[in-house]
């Protein structure tokens, strides 16, 4: 059967698409229907190499590093247009691959231009400092670009990850080699295309595909590599940050969640049950910050989860593309099965089904990933469905009786990058959230994150953290200068 998109995609280095050194290929899927979507080049150890090398000529030999930054600026910012100007083309490329709805994925998108023009901003003012010293001296600081930047990419929001950390690397004057995730390469192939038509140097922005072990790993241990940054589990983070601490380069690692959200019994519960349905359903759960565990009041248990119910009965489940569809396919077959696994592990452990728990009965849907969304109540709070992360549209549930109670439940987890709650009481609000040990939270909203505020997690969720004012100062290193000015001459 040939695949949906005729032409196949290679992979992008020193400003042009190649093929992989032995032309080697595999077939994407549509994971909505599980028929073969495009052809992408899969690179081995040789291509890494030569991203690396031609990455790293490109940083010192380009221009990309030096000067006052205004080149990068702008750049970037008409990088930033040409995706905006394409916003519907990538949305569409992104659902097709991934399976997400096309109003997330064009949500996605926007995200990404945004963090462009942001990006873009700061990169005429990564600045020093000067520092006051005994003597007739003067003391200055510069920072300096790291060189060639390795950036490894999850598939849950293909696009938008790889650029969130891509783009500050680039807008502090590195050159980057970016691996996409096997399965969702084909966003960020176009967008390495629209980077050299901006006219950012060839080389600066380089994109290899293929296997973590093989290819991420020949990244990440080769002497070019200054840097490394990583989206995705907490079991390959940990693995980038062995490999990494043997040669002593900085990380930045952003890993998984199994975030609370607590509803306190003053909360609205009606914007609270639909807050709750997007940050579970959203992307059909696949998202790192998912609002996985729900921990209410006992009182108001009941008059939630019903509303629960109506907002996850209002969802329509169909491939990402198709007008109206607001709920897609999990990305593959082995996510659909795992997912369910957890599910039928809980049941048979006695855990009560509110809601869903399967695949949907619909004939249309049979071919795809799909998985209903499901709300598990009266579930063990050590049960693996509490403890891991899930990765799908599975919500557990806790009752508590007191604001003390809530807060253990929440912070019972190895995880710490997102939590929220939902409260009308002001002293609640912000004496739960200071008491909360993740590293974002939102009161009485869902998930959200905006370009200009930070992202990482607490405990194992992470190390440092992306997005905001600070992102490009991690792909930097500083420099202190001493200078003596010699002692003032008396005047004749
Ligand atoms: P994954 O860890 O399996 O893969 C992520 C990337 O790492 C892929 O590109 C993969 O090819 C690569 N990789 C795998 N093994 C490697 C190795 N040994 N060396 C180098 N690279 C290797 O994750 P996934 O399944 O693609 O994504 C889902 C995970 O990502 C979830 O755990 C989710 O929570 C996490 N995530 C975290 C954030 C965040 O910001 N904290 C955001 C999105 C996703």
């Amino acid at each position: 059967m040939s695949a949906a998109i005729g032409t196949p995609f290679g992979l992008f280095i020193g400003g042009r698409e190649i093929p992989s050194s032995d032309g080697q290929q595999i077939t994407l899927l549509n994971p909505a229907t599980n028929r073969p979507l495009a052809e992408a080049a899969v690179g081995r150890v040789a291509d890494a190499h030569h991203a690396l090398e031609v990455a790293d000529r490109a940083f010192r030999e380009s221009g990309w590093a030096g000067g006052d930054g205004a080149q990068r600026t702008k750049a970037l910012y008409r990088l930033s247009r040409l995706l905006e100007e394409q916003a519907a083309a990538f949305a569409e490329l992104e659902s097709l691959n991934m399976g997400k709805p096309l109003r997330e994925s064009k949500g996605d998108i926007d995200f990404v231009v945004r963090t462009l023009e942001y990006m873009a901003g700061l990169a005429d003012k990564i600045e020093g400092e000067t520092i006051p010293i005994p003597g007739a001296r003067f003391d200055y600081t510069i920072r300096e670009p790291l060189g060639v930047t390795v950036h490894i990419a999850p598939w849950n929001y293909p696009l938008l990850l790889a650029v969130r950390s891509v783009a500050p690397a680039l807008a502090a004057g590195n050159a980057v080699v970016l691996k996409p995730a096997s399965l969702t390469p084909l966003t960020a192939l176009r967008f390495a295309q629209l980077a050299h038509d901006a006219g950012i140097p060839d080389g600066i922005l380089n994109v290899v595909v293929g296997s973590g072990r093989e290819v991420g790993e020949a990244l990440i241990t080769d002497a070019r590599c200054a840097s490394v940054s990583f989206t995705g589990s907490g079991e390959v983070g940990r693995r980038i940050a062995e490999l990494a601490a043997a040669r002593l380069i900085p990380t930045v690692l952003e890993l998984g969640g199994k975030s609370p959200v607590i509803v306190f019994p003053d909360a609205d519960l009606e914007r609270a049950a639909r807050a709750i349905a997007t940050g579970i359903f959203q992307n059909s759960g696949q998202m790192c910050w998912a609002g996985s565990r729900l921990v209410v009041e006992a009182g108001v248990e009941a008059a939630l989860l019903e509303k629960l119910r109506a907002a996850a009965q209002g969802l329509k489940l169909g491939p990402g593309i198709e007008a109206g569809v607001t709920m897609g396919p999990l990305v593959s077959k082995d996510q659909m099965t795992r997912v369910l696994g957890f599910v039928d592990e809980a049941r048979e452990a006695g855990a009560r089904i509110f809601l869903g728990g399967g695949r949907p009965a619909a004939p249309e849907l049979q071919e795809g990933n799909f998985v209903e969304p499901t709300v598990v109540t009266d579930v063990d709070p050590d049960a693996r469905l509490v403890r891991e992360e899930v990765f799908g549209p599975v919500l557990a549930v806790h009752r508590f009786e007191s604001a003390d109670e809530a807060l253990r439940l929440a912070n019972r987890t190895r995880f710490g990058l997102f939590a929220s709650l939902w409260t009308r009481d002001l002293a609640t609000a912000h004496g739960v959230a200071r008491q909360l040990e993740a590293g974002m939270v939102t009161i009485n909203e869902p998930p959200m994150t905006f370009p200009q505020t930070p992202f990482g997690g607490y405990k194992e969720s992470g190390l440092g953290s992306e997005q905001g004012r600070d992102a490009p100062l991690a792909y930097t290193r500083r420099k202190n200068v001493i200078v003596n000015v010699g002692a003032a001459k008396p005047k004749k």
